[in-house]
């Protein structure tokens, strides 16, 4: 195997900034921080101020803290220098590691990635790590916290060594069926275990998905037209001043407002515009897309008629316009004029919400997590009803291969790409 390169970046944010991050992993970087600082190595984990220069040149006066493999973020021997936060001074100590022989510049997840492949976080936890790096708001950065924290993965190594035992216990059966019936694992002791642990993780995929936290809870506004879906998503959004960045794949077609209320990513979608425009062509393509985001909603605010309600669950009935006087009509009365029954109607918007969403320290599974705790519990199901001892061993291997694959493993080149593509150079 070649010895991998060593890799450095800038870690904290951009520059200019009062003070800069440089991390360096790998074997080459104790020698780069000797070479740079022309003094002995300071004392592991232990920060030491020192100067550094590139030969002649005085590059920065800094603190320098080394972390030995294996205990460091990557598991590779780590270097951080933190110095002052200056672009002209960052991008010079940034030259000077590149030309150190055996050093480049890391690629965005590069030192996360090491951490996976160095076995000091798994797959789930890496995940999470995104998704933490992501969090805009209060809920998403507790949920990806409980993650990135191992909290999954401690419950998926639970189910992990489980599984082990099932197997090896029933192995053990196999193999010794006509000698000692003192090994053998009566059918309906095995069930019961086998049950025990389909139906806990059942309970982990009633936890809603985790991707409507992470991307936000989609809100669709929609009715006929004039019936004040745009004037409304203004109210809200003028009221909770808390706008967070758009999501990636927002469209254009449609009008996606983000905000964050009460720690919620919720995404207020118009359909509006959609039936206004003129030609038969153009609206019905328009009114295509509207159903379209009906479809997709998670919550959909009905501002029609009762009548022509959709037929579909998380509706919230909205009575439009009640500043114009008393009529009796279903819904909570709202004036976008007048500010009448918004806090109301973002109450019954939080409401729903709270059960479309995991709950703020709930380990919640992403789609890929899902998929593989789904397998693994319909093998459980598979091995509880099976009789015959070998199919049942066979039932399990399957189960423990997709909880392999939850917590890391071969074959995920793919995935590993698309994942740490996600995160910043430097991470
Ligand atoms: P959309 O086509 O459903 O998006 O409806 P708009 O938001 O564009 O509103 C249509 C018309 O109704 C506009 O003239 C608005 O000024 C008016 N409107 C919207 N909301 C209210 C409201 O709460 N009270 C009153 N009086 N007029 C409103």
């Amino acid at each position: 195997m070649t010895e991998p390169l060593t890799i450095f970046a800038l870690s904290s944010g951009a520059p200019p900034a009062g003070v800069a991050v440089i991390r360096i992993s790998g074997p080459h970087a104790f020698a780069a921080v000797e070479s740079l600082t022309a003094r002995p190595l300071p004392v592991p984990r232990r920060a030491a101020l020192r100067e550094l220069r590139e030969g002649q040149i005085a590059l920065d006066t800094g603190l320098v803290t080394l972390f030995p493999a294996p205990r460091s973020a990557t598991g590779e021997d780590v270097a951080e220098l933190h110095v002052h936060g200056g672009r002209a001074t960052v991008a010079a100590i940034l030259a000077a590691l590149g030309r150190l022989p055996g050093l480049r510049a890391a690629e965005p997840g590069e030192f996360t990635r090491r951490a996976f492949e160095y076995g000091r976080i798994d797959l789930a936890e890496a995940e999470g790590l995104a998704d933490l790096l992501q969090a805009e708001t209060e809920v998403q950065r507790r949920a990806a916290l409980a993650v990135a924290g191992g909290g999954l993965s401690r419950q998926v190594h639970a189910w992990r060594r489980e599984l082990l035992e099932a197997s090896a216990k029933i192995e053990a059966a196999i193999d010794f069926a006509d000698e000692d019936d003192v090994i053998a694992w009566p059918v309906v002791e095995r069930r019961q275990s086998f049950d025990a642990l389909a139906a806990a993780m059942s309970l982990a995929l009633e936890t809603p998905p985790a991707e409507r936290l992470r991307d936000g809870l989609r809100i669709v506004v929609a009715g006929p037209p004039n019936a004040g879906k745009s004037s409304l998503i203004n109210a809200i959004v003028d009221r909770e001043i808390a706008i967070v960045s758009p999501v990636a794949g927002t469209t254009r077609d449609v009008i996606e407002a983000p905000i964050a209320v009460r720690g919620l990513p919720l995404i207020f979608i118009d359909t509006a515009g959609l039936h206004d425009s003129t030609g038969d062509a153009v609206e019905r393509i328009g009114i295509e897309r509207a159903r379209g985001a009906m479809a997709q909603a998670d919550i959909v605010l009905w501002m029609g008629d009762a009548r022509d309600r959709p037929q579909r669950s998380a509706v919230i009935q909205v009575a439009a316009k009640a500043d114009l006087g008393p009529a009796v009509r279903d819904g909570i009365p709202v004036s976008s004029l007048t500010g009448q029954g918004i806090a109301a109607l973002i109450d019954a918007v939080i409401g729903e919400a709270a059960d479309l969403l995991p709950r703020a320290d709930s380990l919640a599974m992403n789609e890929r997590q899902r998929r593989l705790v789904e397998v693994s519990r319909s093998a459980m199901v598979a091995a509880a009803a099976e009789a015959d001892a070998v199919l049942v061993a066979e039932h399990l291997r399957c189960a423990r291969q997709a909880i392999d694959r939850l917590l890391g493993g071969a074959g995920l080149e793919e995935m590993l790409d698309a994942l740490f593509g996600r995160f910043c150079i430097g991470k």
